[in-house]
């Protein structure tokens, strides 16, 4: 079932899921909205406990959060994590020294980061590659690979990874646990699980959360040999969220749906807008037919959020100044929040990225990355066209 752009429509009842998942007001006296216990101990019975012991190994707003995220992936099972460097360390931990693993060389910094600096020193290869170029891909899995990482789309060109043709490829190679980190879509606009992935990864941080209030992250799979390794994991790692924390995801993702319908809307009139403007080379946004990713965006998503670049005739200069003129578009990293965001990769988010790679991603100082919220897109138009004007004196 198609849109009329052609992208898949949303799952059907996601919206009720968000609302009523997990949240069963008699597990709470009747309480409609689930009350915040902030206890880390739970009385015991000589003969045993109730369910709870110590709130790192489990507490009831986690398990809350918990069981909303596993409904609405429509998975069996979801662990929270203080971040989602937390979730990619943990996830990362059920490799054993010896083993590899292979991961889209255009990952998320942070992910790279600990790829490259971390995993090493515990025994574990990692080799980057370009996912998207399935012959490349099936050169760099070795017989000891156990876990393929990526990421759709990639930051900051929205790069378009083919979830079900990757997964095809590494299952054909053995027992490999393929990863997909789902921040940029969230589980409402796409849901690699469905296409054969093995583990949804998360920065909940993003537009899970959505107001930029919380760091946390998930893991949301299938497999229960995974789940009772994770369970571990979460305990003995113990990376685990706040339970303030967790309750203030659980109330956003009530207004998931919503959110990303309009981060999507907004983001699409923004991307054609800037598609019109003499001064722009090109705007790299999936939802756009001119971009690369679109035929298989249309095949497995429902659409794109609010996270896309352009690319325009000026250099350094130009976008400082073009940012410099923003009075709503506020000039920070991060992204998925109501508010939107304006930043130059280059000298921002992708400072640390080795000057070969960076040209290689044509991340260029001309290249700007918008994170798309929630205000009146005439009012971000508004403030665009001033911009634009200021800049290029047009
Ligand atoms: C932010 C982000 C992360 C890391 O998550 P934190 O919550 O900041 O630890 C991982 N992957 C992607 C794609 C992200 O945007």
């Amino acid at each position: 079932m198609t849109d009329e752009q052609g992208f898949q429509k949303p799952k059907p009842g996601f919206a009720t899921i968000a609302v009523h998942a997990g949240q069963n007001p008699d597990k709470w006296n009747g309480a409609v909205v689930p009350p915040v216990v902030m206890s880390t101990m739970y009385k015991q019975a000589p003969e045993g406990h109730k369910g709870y012991v110590y709130s790192r190994s489990a507490n009831p707003m986690r398990d809350t959060l918990q069981e909303c995220l596993a409904a609405l992936e429509g998975a069996k099972y979801a662990f929270t994590f203080a971040s989602g460097q937390g979730a990619t360390t943990s996830i990362t931990s059920l490799l054993n020294k010896g083993d590899h693993l292979v991961s889209i060389d255009d990952v998320y910094g942070g992910t790279s980061r600990l790829m490259r600096e971390n995993l090493p020193r515990h025994g574990i290869d990692v080799t980057f590659t370009d996912i998207t170029d399935l012959d490349k891909l099936e050169n760099a899995i070795q017989d000891n690979t156990k876990m393929v990482w990526l990421e759709t789309p990639t930051n900051p060109n929205c790069t378009v990874v083919d979830i079900a043709a990757t997964v095809q490829l590494v299952k054909k190679r053995g027992d490999i646990i393929v990863v997909v980190d789902n921040t940029f879509l969230t589980c409402y606009l796409q849901r690699p699980l469905d296409f054969g992935a093995d583990i949804v990864m998360y920065s909940l941080t993003k537009y899970m959360n959505g107001h930029s209030d919380v760091v946390m992250g998930a893991a949301v799979l299938n497999s229960q040999e995974i789940a009772d390794k994770l369970r571990i994991i979460q305990k003995s790692l113990g990376i685990v969220p706040s339970t303030f924390d967790c309750y203030q995801v659980n109330r956003s993702l009530k207004t998931l749906s919503l959110r990303m319908e309009r981060h999507k809307a907004t983001s699409l009139v923004i991307a054609k807008w800037l598609q019109k403007q003499p001064n722009v080379i090109e705007v790299l946004h999936p939802g756009l037919s001119t971009h690369k990713g679109h035929e298989v965006s249309k095949r497995q998503t429902s659409g794109h959020s609010g996270v896309f670049s352009f690319r325009h005739t000026g250099g350094l200069k130009e976008s400082r100044k073009l940012l410099s003129c923003f009075k709503v578009f506020i000039l920070a990293e991060s992204l998925g929040g109501y508010e939107s965001l304006a930043e130059i990769p280059s000298i921002m988010t992708h400072k640390s990225v080795p000057p070969p790679q960076k040209a290689q991603l044509g991340i260029t100082d001309s290249l700007v990355r918008f994170s798309i919220g929630l205000e009146d897109p005439e009012d971000l138009i508004k403030d665009l066209e001033n911009a634009f004007k200021e800049t290029f004196n047009n």
